[in-house]
């Protein structure tokens, strides 16, 4: 069986020659154990901080070794009674084509009820995470105005159906004029293409304009950079800022600078409030019934970027900093 193996821990640009595949064997299931067959495998941007080679909240990614992934697979082999062959389980076992391990951890999911890639996607981990900042970090109100950056990857077009659905009016930005067009598809009441402006903190607040909005409440943050220096600049008295991630930081060789204008926090008296996901897992009750809630009533769709092969998975990850991906990124096998 195949896996990606990392060569080295690096700071900067993600490059091919950092990622190698390795032949490995997958031994049998003993008791208690299983062994499983990916289908689907997740490539996500938190994933670069664990190949820095410093510890943050998460151990790094060791060089030479199986790395660590959101991953849903089919039970091939049981020894354990709490799964049966066929069954579908998301696991951590990521960056590999097939493992074996203990059943305990694992989590069963129902591929009946919705395609077994999603829950990689909007009714996992990155449907979770744009729930939690929308909800409970911002607290998002009916007829207020949310801008959600990175609006075409798996957060923001989660985060944008989500958004809608709780009765906000959302502008969205994303690199180009397909994505944008995506996000308006999804329910943006409009798009910005940062790529194509020089002030975007301009053309957000004729955006809202726009939408008859007066300026924007709330910030969900997945950019950092220009982007959380603009959202400075229009977010209205109060406003709230949800710090999910940063991505145009993730590959910098020394950190920067912060925004120029951090000095607005004071005057508007906004909030902001970083988070991780894997901290409010008690909403995912919640999270789960909105979601099946929203996607019966033809409100929430999922969409996803599906590269091939284990081969390509190096590839698929890069494209998340290059952007080649709308909605969720995910690599099938
Ligand atoms: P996405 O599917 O959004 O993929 C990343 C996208 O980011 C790209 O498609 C690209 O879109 C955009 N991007 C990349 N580099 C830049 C840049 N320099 N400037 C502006 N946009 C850029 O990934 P996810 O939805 O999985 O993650 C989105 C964010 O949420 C990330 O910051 C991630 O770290 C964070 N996150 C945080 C979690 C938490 O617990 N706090 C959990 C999950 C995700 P475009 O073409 O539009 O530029």
């Amino acid at each position: 069986s195949r896996e990606i193996h990392l060569t080295k821990n690096f700071t900067g640009p993600v490059k091919p020659d950092y990622f190698e595949l390795a032949e490995v064997d997958v031994p049998e299931p003993n008791d208690g154990e299983v062994q499983v067959k990916n289908e689907w495998l997740s490539v996500d941007p938190y994933m670069r901080g664990r190949m820095i080679g410093v510890k943050t909240y998460v151990d790094p990614f060791k060089p030479g070794g199986s790395m660590e992934g959101g991953a849903v697979g089919r039970i091939v082999k049981s020894k354990s009674d709490k799964y049966a062959e066929g069954d579908y389980v998301f696991s951590m076992h990521g960056w590999r084509e097939a493992w074996t391990a203990p059943a305990k951890g694992l989590m069963k999911v129902d591929a009946d009820l919705l395609p077994a890639q999603t829950y990689l996607g909007i009714a996992g981990m990155p449907g979770l995470t744009a729930y939690v900042g929308l909800k409970r970090i911002i607290d998002l109100k009916d007829g207020e105005t949310l801008w959600m950056s990175a609006g075409a990857g798996a957060v923001g077009t989660a985060g944008i159906q989500f958004a809608k659905a709780m009765g906000a009016k959302v502008i969205a930005t994303a690199g180009g004029k397909d994505k944008c067009a995506l996000c308006e598809q999804l329910g943006a009441d409009a798009a910005v293409d940062y790529k194509a402006t020089d002030d975007l903190a301009g053309a957000l607040r004729a955006a809202a304009k726009s939408i008859g909005s007066k300026g924007i409440d709330a910030y969900y943050e997945n950019v950092g950079g220009d982007h959380l220096e603009a959202a400075l600049d229009v977010l209205n008295q109060y406003g709230r800022i949800a710090a999910c991630g940063m991505i145009a930081r993730y590959n910098d060789d020394r950190p920067v600078p912060g925004p120029a204008n951090l000095v607005q926090i004071v005057g508007k008296s906004l909030r902001m409030q970083g988070f991780i996901v894997m901290d409010h897992v008690d909403l995912n009750d919640a999270f789960i019934k909105d979601l099946s809630d929203w996607m019966m009533a033809g409100k929430v769709q999922s969409k996803e970027t599906v590269y091939e092969g284990i081969e390509n998975m190096p590839e698929a990850f890069m494209g998340l900093f290059s952007g080649t991906n709308t909605g969720k990124m995910l690599v099938k096998l």
